[in-house]
């Protein structure tokens, strides 16, 4: 049983349950009240506690589900009989003041509180949707640990690390983020932007949502407290004297010029692209229609990303491969190839067979709560734009040829930095497997 059950049921006694009218009558209502936000109170501070970035409330058959996603991956952490279940989900939508009337509202919902724990205050982000069953309702935990957006602690290697400080140091270029959903690129962004943010510089941005309210950044949610789009935001943005803009996403190419042009009249302007490499990158902002002068002579740097789960520390163990994933790490030990060159430090050791190179995992303890993983950690791909790449984008050059350039210039690929964190130790050869055969 979880622990938020046991708290759950600690709290809903079958006592309690018995109670005639406890939820929904009008009895007694005070008590209900009490023990209904008792209820949802230590819901959110479980799912704080075990660090779940979003909780479900699902309608399943007679009951309400509740699941935690902790480091990507949902977990069943509650049931909730009816009709408590739907008070809950009630109590929810109350806090998150949107319309409680499902019928009248015919679609989806979204709102936003705040609750108190402890010293902390959190934010929450509520969306309803309409399920064949009842209302599904998705509360995200926004991060108010401030101290997350640590640049230094978000997996970088040094080499990675030293080429990012060196791009935020420029006063004017276009410096990209791209990755799949929930790649952490909202992380990478803030921790950029935190490194270089201080009094003497205007900083705008223009996201959507605003997922974490930095002390001296002007920031606007284009979704909740403005009619704009990203284009007319950058443009309004743009009279407003900024030095830094953060526009949330890159998603179209009138958004794509607006910002490439700031970025080569004066700012440093940062975005996300949904892309899946740093060259893929370059290729979508062709596609969507930006010239290639812009994206060769706007671009300083971009860097592609994936989460993937960290080992857990106190019980990680290594183990020899075995003959099958053996096979699987064999391709990436070759030279050459579309994937380019392959970690260095063992592709050219022939001497050591496959067999023998040891991998890790964890074998599960109670810290982890028996998944053998603790968190997560970034894989980078960090491409920093120079003359021979702004030129072989101008003259048209295959994607195969600009990816060639840019690991020639020092650019570690995803496959690559992912294959060096398994020998490290640091994740699993299950977890890099869909980036290692993703095409690129
Ligand atoms: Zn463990």
């Amino acid at each position: 049983m979880s622990q938020l059950q046991e708290r759950y049921n600690k709290l809903i006694t079958p006592e309690v349950k018995k109670k005639e009218g406890l939820w929904g009558g009008s009895e007694k209502q005070e008590e209900n009240v009490n023990l209904i936000s008792k209820a949802v109170d230590i819901i959110l501070e479980q799912a704080i506690l075990e660090r779940a970035s979003d909780i479900h409330f699902e309608p399943v058959k007679g009951s309400l589900r509740v699941r935690f996603r902790i480091d990507g991956i949902l977990n069943i952490v509650l049931n909730i009989e009816e009709p408590n279940g739907s008070v809950i989900v009630r109590r929810l939508k109350v806090m998150a003041a949107v319309q409680l009337d499902t019928a009248a509202t015919q679609g989806s919902q979204d709102g936003r509180f705040k609750q108190k724990m402890g010293v902390s205050e959190y934010d929450f982000r509520l969306a309803s949707f309409p399920t064949v069953l009842g209302e599904k309702i998705v509360v995200r935990v926004l991060n108010s640990n401030f101290s997350a957006y640590d640049l230094p602690k978000l997996g970088f290697d040094e080499k990675n690390l030293a080429m990012i400080k060196k791009m935020l140091q420029l006063k004017n270029g276009l410096l990209l983020v791209c990755g799949p959903t929930g790649s952490g690129k909202t992380t990478s962004l803030y921790s950029m932007l935190k490194q270089i943010n201080t009094p003497a510089i205007n900083v705008m941005t223009l996201e959507d949502p605003v997922e974490y309210q930095i002390d001296g950044m002007n920031q606007c949610d284009i979704k909740a407290k403005s009619k704009f789009h990203f284009a007319d935001g950058l443009k309004a943005v743009l009279r407003q004297d900024p030095d830094i803009i953060l526009v949330g996403e890159i998603r179209d190419g009138e958004t794509a010029e607006i910002a490439s042009r700031a970025a080569i009249t004066g700012h440093l302007v940062f975005s996300s692209v949904h892309a899946n490499s740093t060259i893929g990158t370059v290729v979508r902002l062709i596609n969507m229609g930006l010239e290639a002068y812009l994206v060769s002579y706007a671009l300083v740097g971009i860097v592609a990303q994936r989460l993937v789960r960290r080992i857990c520390p106190q019980c990680r163990v290594s183990y020899k491969l075995s003959a099958e994933q053996a096979e699987i790490w064999r391709q990436y030990f070759t030279e050459g190839g579309s994937q380019g060159p392959k970690p260095i430090e063992y592709s050219g050791s022939s001497a050591v067979p496959l067999t023998d190179i040891m991998s890790y995992k964890g074998l599960g303890c109670p810290s982890c709560r028996m998944t053998g993983y603790a968190g997560r950690i970034g894989l980078y791909e960090v491409l920093m734009f120079n003359e021979e790449l702004r030129q072989a984008i101008l003259s048209g050059q295959s994607t195969v040829d600009l990816k060639k350039i840019s690991v020639k210039n020092g650019t570690v690929l995803l496959a690559t930095d992912a294959v060096k964190k398994v020998l490290a130790g640091l994740t699993t050869l299950e977890e890099v497997y869909p980036i290692l055969i993703e095409p690129s």
